[in-house]
Parts: C-alpha cells; structure tokens; sequence
C-alpha cells in the first residue's frame, strides 16, 4: 500500500480540520513541520492530535527542526540539537507518530568518515535515551540533496545497518545530489526495510546540488511510481511549494 500526503497539518487549532480533509480526499499520512520549532506545545493538543490521526488511518511522522548539526565542532550544539530531536521524540509519542525525520548535520572541514563516525555515535546516543524513556517513533536521518551536506545514499544506509536507525529517502535530493533518481539503487540499499518513509517533490538544482524545492510534475510522479515496491509499506510525503496539492495529484496518477 502506498499512502500519500502533504508536509504540514496546519496551526494547532486547524489540525483536526485538516486532518479530516486529508481523510476525506484519501490522504492517508502527514508529516508535521516541526521545521522552525516544536509549536504543538500542550500534552493535550498532542494527545487529541494523534488520536484523531489514528481514527482516521492516517499515519502521523515529524520533521524536526532545521538547527541541527550532530557534527558540530561546539559540544553544546551538538547537545542542542539531539535536545531537539529527543524533544521531537517525546511529543511524538503523545501523538504516535512514527518517525522523526531530521537532517543530520554538515562535512564542515572534517573528512567524510570522521563526520559520519561523529553522527552514528549522536545517534546511537539518541537510540539509548529513547529507549530509556520509551520513546515510540523511530529516527529517520534523512537523505540529503546539498553536497556538502552530510546525508548520501550510502551513508544514510550505512547508519541504518550499523545503529538500527530508520531513515527518510528524499527522491527529490537524491536527483539533486547525483542527477538521477537511481531508484532502482538506492532501494537496493534499503531492502531489509519493510516500510519505506519516502518525501518527494519538484526539484531544481545544480552541480553542488539542491537549491529549491519546486511543484511536482505528472512526470516525475510516474517515475516514482512506476518504480515502487509492490511488497512494503510506503509513506510518500511531498514536499513541494503547494504540497497538500501535489500529494492529491500523485495520488490521482497512482489510483490511475
Ligand atoms: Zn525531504
């Protein structure tokens, strides 16, 4: 089964509104923003979220805030932002969402190896202390489009066969990245997994990669999902400029 949906529910007072137009239009999932700040602050706010959420059948995940670098040279940004992801982590469960996507932080002027040793020990950290407050979504670092950004296929990949972690795989950010979607590939990579957090959009790019998320043509929906998995669990989160829409378009070609 493929569930679509957008990135945003909304203010806290629009959430179970939208959540209810989403389900009437067949949208089955959600990715809250919580890209420039944790905003659904109340235990109760977030209880009723995700109850209604789970009524529906529409399965909830989170982004987490842009300020992060788990490969900070400053120790206190680095505590900062696994704050960040754990305080994610936590209202998360109020609401049971199941992943908490992040972008796991920059190369700055380490070595690629250094780096990625630096960001699976932040993240074998989190995965102590979720277990320790038993915390339910799952950590989901996300596939990056920048190349100086810390997030390849191959490292993504790598730290979910070395840390258990799950993983977000932006297709959007892999074109940008190595200028195809090597779907066929990177899903290689990903084989064990059983259910696939996906985001998509339109992208524009360069060859240092991503510049901006743009709308989401009819093409690039069918090259996705010409490509899809019959046998997992999918979760397409679009992430485009106008993404309520662009998710309702990719669900029309997919029913089609
Ligand atoms: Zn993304």
């Amino acid at each position: 089964m493929i569930r679509f949906g957008p990135a945003g529910i909304g203010k806290v007072k629009e959430a179970i509104s939208n959540l209810e137009m989403y389900h009437k239009l067949g949208l089955r999932t959600c990715e809250i923003a919580f890209t420039y700040g944790i905003y659904i602050k109340e235990k109760e706010d977030a209880i009723k979220i995700g109850k209604k959420a789970k009524e529906l059948g529409i399965k909830l995940s989170i982004h987490a805030p842009y300020w992060i670098n788990l490969n900070s040279a400053d120790k206190k940004k680095v505590e900062e932002s696994k704050k960040r992801i754990l305080d994610c982590c936590k209202i998360g469960t109020l609401m049971k969402a199941y992943r908490v996507v992040f972008h796991s932080g920059f190369y700055g002027k380490m070595e690629r190896e250094e780096t990625y040793q630096n960001i699976k020990k932040r993240i074998l950290e989190m995965l102590i202390e979720i277990k320790k407050q038993k915390y339910t979504p799952k950590l989901a670092p996300e596939i990056m489009g920048k190349i100086n950004v810390f997030g390849s296929v191959e490292e993504i990949s790598r730290l979910v066969k070395e840390t258990g972690c799950s993983f977000c795989i932006d297709f959007a950010h892999i074109l940008a990245r190595y200028k195809s979607y090597r779907i066929k590939e990177t899903l290689s990579e990903f084989k064990n997994a059983k259910e696939l957090h996906i985001h998509f959009s339109g992208i524009e790019y360069t060859e240092k990669g991503e510049r901006r998320h743009i709308r989401t043509t009819e093409h690039a929906w069918k090259e996705l999902l010409k490509n899809m998995p019959k046998d997992k669990e999918i979760v397409i989160i679009n992430e485009s400029p106008a993404p309520f829409e662009d998710a309702l378009s990719g669900l029309k070609i997919y029913k089609k």
